[in-house]
């Protein structure tokens, strides 16, 4: 949406246009993901417990360090806004920016859900995605973003005047509110950025925009995640439904999402949480 041709045309606009663009962030420093780690982890699982999140709600659910947890479709085509918080301490959330920034708009398996300052380290690993086939269509759109942040009621009360109680931001924070005891506005400052399961978004070739499109996801679909550290995770059933035409509204047809969460039956005993971000927080002082 910026606006082109007010200024004057440099000489060498083309040129300047030519340079190569370099990765803002080489992830080759990164630990690799250690495939045969994960595999043998979620090759024999106990089931422990499930959440059905109904339609326009959220859930949260408490998933101990070392357990396996996926997100299913089921009934219909549905998206989920997720968030992921550690369970002893709420203030570590995860940071859909950085993951972002580290690994691109649209994340898959090996891909680590990162958490926020001071924190840095990663939450969940993705393991298992029956949507990898789905890669990236002629828009440009691909499933499960970082860049959608999550349907509230301000930016929908800024574009329609409405008052709509049933955005994600909102299901998120009174399902919080009500797991951990804490009063709506101690919640609310708690809910972040979402990973959108099973979204399908991208940008728009020609201005840019942020775009969504009917979801891929079918029922028996489910995005797989190993809990790098103790997690209490939170998500909420779109009120947008497959995403196909809005959000932040009642129209749409919306279906409910599960949670499954399974304990590895490998023994694990020797297996740590990854360490604390080793920045010395000094910030040269
Ligand atoms: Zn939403």
């Amino acid at each position: 949406m910026k606006p082109l041709g007010v200024m004057p045309i440099p000489n060498d606009a083309e040129d300047r246009r030519d340079i190569t663009p370099v990765i803002c962030y080489p992830n080759n420093n990164l630990q690799n993901y250690d495939r045969a780690f994960y595999d043998s982890v979620k090759k024999d699982m106990k089931f422990v417990k499930k959440i059905i999140i109904p339609p326009r709600r959220a859930g949260t659910i408490e998933i101990p360090a070392g357990f396996i947890f996926r997100i299913l479709s089921t009934d219909g085509p549905q998206v989920g806004d997720l968030n992921i918080w550690n369970m002893n301490n709420l203030d570590e959330k995860f940071y859909s920016g950085k993951t972002r920034a580290l690994h691109g708009t649209h994340v898959g398996v090996g891909d680590r859900l990162w958490s926020s300052f001071p924190y840095l380290r990663p939450m969940a690993t993705i393991i298992t995605d029956t949507l990898d086939w789905y890669g990236f269509d002629r828009y440009g759109g691909s499933v499960h973003d970082v860049i959608g942040t999550r349907c509230d009621p301000y930016t929908n009360n800024l574009l329609s005047g409405k008052q709509y109680h049933n955005c994600c931001h909102s299901n998120l924070t009174r399902a919080l509110a009500d797991s951990q005891s804490l009063r709506l506005d101690e919640a609310e400052r708690l809910v972040h950025d979402v990973l959108n399961v099973f979204m399908c978004t991208g940008f728009t070739h020609d201005t840019h925009q942020y775009f969504m499109k009917a979801s891929p996801v079918r029922p028996g679909d489910y995005l797989e995640m190993f809990a790098e550290n103790d997690l209490l995770v939170g998500l909420s059933a779109c009120p947008g439904g497959d995403c196909s035409s809005e959000h932040s509204s009642d129209v749409v047809k919306c279906y409910p999402l599960i949670i499954e969460v399974y304990e590895p039956i490998l023994d694990l005993s020797n297996w740590r949480p990854p360490h604390l971000n080793k920045y010395d927080r000094t910030h040269g002082d």
